[in-house]
Formats: structure tokens, sequence, C-alpha cells
């Protein structure tokens, strides 16, 4: 069976690949040559990952998962989330969304956050959602060098280090993402271990 990941990034692909059930080959956005921008204009990180998944499947005619993923803070509203990656404006970078954020939290006592990620499967004409969430805390000041996006300012519960500064290994295990491929991966081999 061949199912298309809503990826051009070959890490995640290869990632996947090696977890799910041999007979199930994963395919990435470039293996089915699909390289149109895929809309994201939901407000909702379900409805976003839901609407690549369905782009994919409507029109390449394959099973498909999305991922989405957003940075939720407590004291704010749960924002930026799903505006996460351009939270300072539609052209902005990391470093520009963190220093937003900082700003934005300057007089707030209440600093806890948390990721969330949620992944949309297109499989046998039903649409099943999996999530993952890591709680944590935004920090004053960014600390470290690894990782992305707003990981040097987010320092997850239970850890002295932010996730720019945790091995990619232990951000893995105890993250977001993590914690929703985990979920379909599990789905994917209790469900399709020998179709
Ligand atoms: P996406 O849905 O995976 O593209 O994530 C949307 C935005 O959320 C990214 O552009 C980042 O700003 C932020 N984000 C997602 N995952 C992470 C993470 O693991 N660490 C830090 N920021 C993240």
């Amino acid at each position: 069976m061949q199912l298309v990941f809503a990826t051009h990034n070959e890490n995640k692909l290869k990632e996947i690949q090696s977890l799910v059930p041999k007979h199930i080959e994963i395919l990435s956005l470039t293996d089915i040559h699909c390289h149109e921008p895929i809309p994201e204009t939901k407000d909702t990180l379900e409805g976003n990952a839901k609407l690549k998944a369905d782009y994919v499947t409507e029109n390449y005619g394959l099973p498909c998962f999305a991922d989405d993923t957003g940075l939720l803070v407590t004291s704010l509203n749960d924002a930026p989330g799903v505006f996460s990656a351009r939270y300072a404006g539609p052209e902005s970078n990391a470093q520009a969304n963190m220093d937003k954020l900082l700003h934005n939290l300057k007089n707030k006592a209440d600093r806890s956050a948390r990721f969330k990620t949620v992944i949309a499967l297109n499989l046998t004409g039903k649409t099943y959602f999996f999530d993952g969430t890591v709680a944590g805390e935004i920090l004053t000041q960014k600390r470290g060098q690894d990782g992305f996006g707003y990981d040097p300012i987010f320092k997850p519960e239970g850890y002295d280090k932010t996730f720019a500064e945790l091995p990619l290994k232990i951000k893995n295990k105890i993250g977001h993402r993590g914690k929703a491929t985990i979920k379909l991966i599990n789905y994917l081999n209790t469900h399709y271990a020998t179709i």
C-alpha cells in the first residue's frame, strides 16, 4: 500500500518509513510530483492538517496524512497557535516570531505554554486524527543553538534546558510531534499490519 506524507522533508519521511509495517510505502510530496503550495487557510490545527491531507487525496487520488503544529501560550489565549509560523507577519522568521512573543509576555506572570501537533490521516474514505502535546514554559531569553522555530525559548516541564539545548533524541521522545507520530504508527501497525 502507498501512503503519502504531505511533506517535502526527507528526514521526516525516512523516520516514519522505518517505523511503519514494511508493506506500507511512504511517499513524499516530491515523490508524487506535487510541487504547488498547498493551502493552509483554516483557523485550527485540525482544520489545516485535514485540508492538506484532503488536497492530496482529492487531487492525486492517494491515501495521505498531514501534520500541523502550533505553540499555544496560556496567558495569550493560546496564541500564536495555528499562526505560529507567521506570528510576526507573513514574511516573518523564527527570530522575529520569538521576539514578538517575548515582548507580548513581558508583563505576564503566567508563562506556561504547550506545543501541539495534529496529524490527519485519510485512509479508506475516512479521516482519522492523532495528536501530541508537550507542556512547558516560555523563558525570558533565548537559550541554545539546536532545533528550530520557538525551541530556544521553550523549556519543557521537568527539564532545566530548552528544546534548543536538549539532544534531539530527547526532544523527539517527549515532544509533541513524536507523541502524535507514535499514535499514527500504532494505529497503522494495529489496523494495517497485513493488508
Ligand atoms: P508546522 O505545522 O510543523 O509547519 O509548524 C508551524 C510552526 O510552528 C513552525 O513554523 C514553527 O514556528 C512552530 N513549530 C512547529 N514545531 C516546532 C518545534 O518542534 N519547535 C519549535 N517550533 C515549532
